[in-house]
């Protein structure tokens, strides 16, 4: 079985092609770039999508060998995400459904943690999913992946890239940052964390105000790290000690920084935990994961009628009925 899956839920259009024992045989993408000093432009972001979708699904289907007839499954990110990116992703998937009857809606997170567990062979981990929108400390328990702790306000990635914005950087502000780090000493920044939750917005506040103040830019994105890595991890194994769990999966576009892959290295080993990081391909908003979690999802029976395929921009990962894992 052969599934087709479309990532469309913010910058990136990405169509990848996964068969049902996990070997991804093509990945493909096209991001897109606001201009400096600007976020992403939903509308625009949107407009981005449906120009490149038809070649993205081409050099996915090129890439693997294959062609439309081969596909069992298309699966596309039902959310959550910006809508006008949305429905970008949903539009293709239905068309290409003339193809093949069978379409699934996946949700994004859920998909970032499946890639994350079988490209790493963890089984029952502890996941911190890290990305531009989305910051969630989860965990499997009875059916769903339960969030144990998230962000209260914006996601990790979105913090750093804000941040490097106001610093002049272009996106993706944060790999920039994650350098510049390298060479900075530590300057105290508040540190917050309510009960299992975190809250990032206030400090990049803090950040920005330092800067204009004439702080060496070296010195603050080496703090800035610090002091949200630090939040993070310290969430992360509150969690493990509480669930009495023993593995912990770093995934999401942040999982790509080194110096955040260090802090937890540090953490597990002295929790004697299990730690992986999703391979950097697989990293960032990518079609494989979703046409991975498309393969589950459809092997759980869970379809979706083309004429009624909707999107769902606040889908939560909590809310996800997770029918391919009884026990694990
Ligand atoms: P995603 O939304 O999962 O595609 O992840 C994209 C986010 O990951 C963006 O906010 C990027 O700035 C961020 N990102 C990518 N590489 C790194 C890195 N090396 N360090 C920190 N954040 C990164
Ligand atoms: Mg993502």
């Amino acid at each position: 079985m052969l599934c087709l899956g479309i990532e469309s839920t913010a910058h990136t259009f990405g169509v990848g092609v996964v068969d049902e024992m996990g070997n991804v045989l093509s990945n493909e993408k096209d991001v897109y770039k606001s201009k400096p000093g600007w976020g992403i432009i939903p509308m625009e972001a949107g407009k981005h999508h449906r120009k490149v979708a038809d070649s993205v699904v081409k050099q996915s289907l090129d890439k693997a060998g294959v062609s439309m007839d081969d596909i069992d499954v298309v699966a596309y990110s039902r959310g959550p995400g910006l809508p006008p990116c949305l429905h970008a992703g949903l539009n293709k998937a239905v068309e290409l459904t003339k193809f093949t009857g069978n379409l699934v809606g996946v949700n994004h997170c859920v998909a970032h943690i499946e890639i994350g567990r079988l490209t790493t062979g963890l089984k029952n981990p502890v996941v911190s999913y890290v990305s531009g929108g989305n910051t969630q400390i989860i965990s499997f328990a009875e059916g769903r992946y339960r969030c144990f702790g998230e962000t209260m306000d914006v996601g990790l990635g979105n913090a750093l890239d804000k941040f490097g914005r106001a610093i002049g950087l272009d996106f993706p502000q944060a790999p920039k940052i994650e350098q510049l780090a390298n060479n900075g000493k530590w300057v105290n920044l508040p540190y917050v964390v309510k009960g299992m939750d975190l809250s990032f917005s206030g400090i990049v506040t803090e950040c920005i105000k330092r800067y204009e103040k004439g702080e060496k830019i070296e010195n603050l994105c080496f703090s800035i790290q610090e002091v949200l890595f630090s939040m993070l991890v310290e969430v992360t194994e509150r969690a493990l000690a509480h669930l009495g769990k023993s593995e912990v999966l770093l995934t999401g576009g942040v999982a790509a920084n080194k110096r955040l892959q260090e802090m937890y290295e540090v953490m597990c080993r002295e929790r004697k935990a299990k730690f992986k990081v999703v391979p950097k391909e697989f990293a960032g908003d990518n079609g494989a994961m979703i046409a991975w979690a498309g393969i589950l999802t459809y092997k759980s029976g869970q379809r979706i009628n083309p004429k009624k395929a909707d999107i769902l921009p606040r889908w939560r990962t909590d809310e996800v009925e997770i029918g391919w894992i009884r026990k694990i």
